[in-house]
């Protein structure tokens, strides 16, 4: 049992075997879909609501409607889905793969409240910045 359990480990330290994706996909493709302004995590408000935002807990999201407006965008321009970030070339560019399996936005045309980033870096907490949310920044 022993020896099947490191097994088990050394799987998932590898990469995400086929049965064990948990991906991230929104449950709903209707114009409530909204990307994280951290990390561009693609959902539905609900779906924000329920969880948060899997990648970036520190946005505290989480049964709260108003920060969800404020942490995320619905300027979403074009979405790409990935189930292994760790070995996607796609991830890679987009800088996602130290992210979880998922529906991520190629671009938002939007950025984090100067107040939240303000509020997030007082308490020491660096923002997951991908490709979509840093170039988002750029232009802002
Ligand atoms: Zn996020």
């Amino acid at each position: 049992m022993v020896a099947r359990d490191q097994e088990n480990e050394n799987e998932t330290q590898e990469g995400f075997e086929p049965e064990d994706i948990d991906m991230i996909v929104p449950t709903d493709w209707s114009s409530k879909i909204r990307g994280c302004l951290s990390c561009s995590l693609v959902k539905t408000v609900n779906q924000f609501a329920t969880n948060g935002c899997e990648n970036c807990p520190f946005l505290n999201m989480q049964g709260d409607k108003e920060r969800i407006m404020d942490c995320t965008s619905n300027s979403i321009l074009g979405i790409y889905t990935t189930m292994n970030p760790r070995t996607s070339w796609v991830a890679k560019w987009q800088r996602t793969v130290k992210l979880r399996p998922g529906c991520y936005a190629i671009a938002i045309d939007a950025t984090l409240p100067e107040g939240i980033e303000e509020e997030l870096s007082e308490q020491g907490i660096r923002i997951k910045r991908t490709r979509a949310t840093a170039e988002a920044t750029l232009r802002k």
